[in-house]
């Protein structure tokens, strides 16, 4: 069937996802959820052995009763061999990782490797579409690659993903928008029918040429990240002057050409996207003879920002932290995943660790990975409570709904001194010391006892 054909017809599609992570397992599998076969390809058979027993490897919410309907509807496989998937499908996702390179430059290697291999493997006209973010450019890369390896018709087509961790089940079906880079017809009808089943009540796919599309992704990043950088540096000034970010937060964010979202301070930004697609795009500009001055500010704003909480814990207790015990609340880079790439936690309680503190971290899902990270140096506690158990300080780094409204008397009375490093402004300023507690929030005065 021509594309042409099947836009008149408007029939399911067969699927090829390459890279089976994060993005490549919720868009297959959102894809196979709307009636589409969808086969999911990962070079790590642990992972496809995982996803073939209907196991997510990862936290994600209503992702794994998703995996499995699928999988029993017979419209979702999992597959360690590229090239039967790729034969089998009309369009193929690349959705393989994108990790920094050692001067923030973004690594395409994934992506033109796993290219190659499709192209390699084609029998006949197909479309590739990249998921994973890449730097403006590589979709013509991609193209010429493609073109040496194959005379098969494959047109190479830019699809940023938007998707948040914790919600990307939900993001993924119900998207603001669908970018969609591409100057060929069939693929752009092909892409229209693919998406149009997740925007029936309006249509917010996006249309434009391939290097807009990359770019796309990477300068609403881009401003997230400002957003976050900005506010933090306010909250910083605030400490400084006795304001209260909370107020000046509210305020700013009643402007609607400001809007309220966004503009929380804490501990700076983590995850697998937000800082290397910053450094990313500082790159592309610094290579292009364009500065981006506000990126590179935004990452090194970043980094400073993660490192405010050991200062303010050296400030209380010393350089020397080598008696000391400290209780971590919160190892997720956000709440609702397990995911601590470039956690703001890892970073904090590594600076503890090299000033001789021992820690308990607590967290509701990511105690698995970040034991993987941090290595057995680290007490990973059974509940919140626990992690508290004869510290020094509690130190609260990620806003997960269970950390909200505690049981502060109780934290006291487990506390060998009742302190705690608020880094999300979780608990009212007031509240903690009209229980005799030091309070240490985010950019709001502190409560120091005496
Ligand atoms: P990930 O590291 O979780 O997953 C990538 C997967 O690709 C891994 O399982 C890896 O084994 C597999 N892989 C690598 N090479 C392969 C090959 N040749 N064939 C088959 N599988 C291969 O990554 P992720 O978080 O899903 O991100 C993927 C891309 O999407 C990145 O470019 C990222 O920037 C972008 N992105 C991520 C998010 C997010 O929230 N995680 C959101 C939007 C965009």
């Amino acid at each position: 069937m021509t594309a042409s054909e099947r836009h008149a017809k408007g029939s399911r599609m067969r699927i090829a996802m390459i890279g089976t992570g994060y993005v490549g397992l919720v868009t297959g599998t959102c894809l196979a959820e709307v009636g589409n076969d969808v086969v999911c390809v990962d070079v790590d058979p642990e992972r496809i052995a995982t996803l073939r027993g209907s196991k997510v490897p990862f936290f994600e919410p209503r992702l794994e009763g998703m995996v499995t309907r699928n999988v029993a509807g017979g419209r979702l496989s999992f597959s360690e061999e590229l090239g039967p998937a790729v034969r089998a499908s009309e369009v193929i996702f690349l959705a393989v990782g994108t990790p920094s390179g050692p001067t923030g430059e973004a690594d395409i290697s994934q992506v033109l490797a796993a290219g190659l291999q499709v192209a390699e493997a084609a029998d006949g006209p197909k479309v590739l579409a990249t998921k994973s973010t890449v730097p403006v450019g590589t979709g013509d890369r991609l193209d010429e690659l493609v073109r040496g390896a194959t005379s098969e018709r494959i047109d190479v087509v830019s699809n940023p993903e938007f998707l948040k961790e914790g919600n990307a089940v939900e993001d993924f079906m119900k998207p603001d928008r669908v970018v969609i880079g591409t100057d060929s017809t069939e693929a752009r009808e092909l892409m229209s029918d693919l998406y149009a089943p997740f925007m029936r009540t309006s249509d917010r796919a996006m249309f434009m040429d391939r290097r807009s599309a990359e770019l796309v992704k990477y300068a609403a990043n881009g401003l997230l990240a400002t957003k976050i950088s900005f506010m933090n540096e306010v909250a910083n000034i605030c400490e400084a002057v006795g304001a209260d970010v909370a107020k000046v937060r509210e305020a700013v964010g009643a402007d609607p050409r400001i809007g309220s979202k966004f503009l929380f301070p804490g501990p700076g930004f983590g995850g697998s996207c937000f800082p290397k697609d910053v450094a990313a795009m500082a790159h592309t500009a610094r290579e292009v003879g364009e500065p981006f001055r506000i990126l590179e500010a935004v990452g090194e704003v970043n980094r400073a920002q993660k490192l405010r909480i050991v200062a303010k814990i050296v400030r209380r207790f010393g350089e020397d932290l080598s008696d000391h015990h400290f209780a971590v609340w919160g190892l997720a880079f956000k709440p609702g995943t397990d995911d601590v790439r470039e956690a703001p936690a890892l970073t904090i309680i590594q600076g503890l660790l090299d000033r001789g503190a021992s820690v308990s971290a607590h967290d509701p899902e990511a105690m698995r990975t970040a034991a993987a990270v941090l290595g057995a140096g680290v007490h990973m506690a059974p509940t919140a409570y626990d992690a508290c158990q004869g510290a020094d300080a509690l130190i609260v780094v990620t806003e997960w709904n269970q950390y909200r409204t505690p049981d502060l008397e109780r934290i006291k009375g487990l506390l060998r001194t009742p302190v705690v490093f608020d880094g999300r402004n979780l608990y009212r300023p007031g509240r903690l010391a009209a229980l005799g507690m030091e309070h240490y929030p985010v950019g709001r005065p502190s409560t120091k006892l005496e």
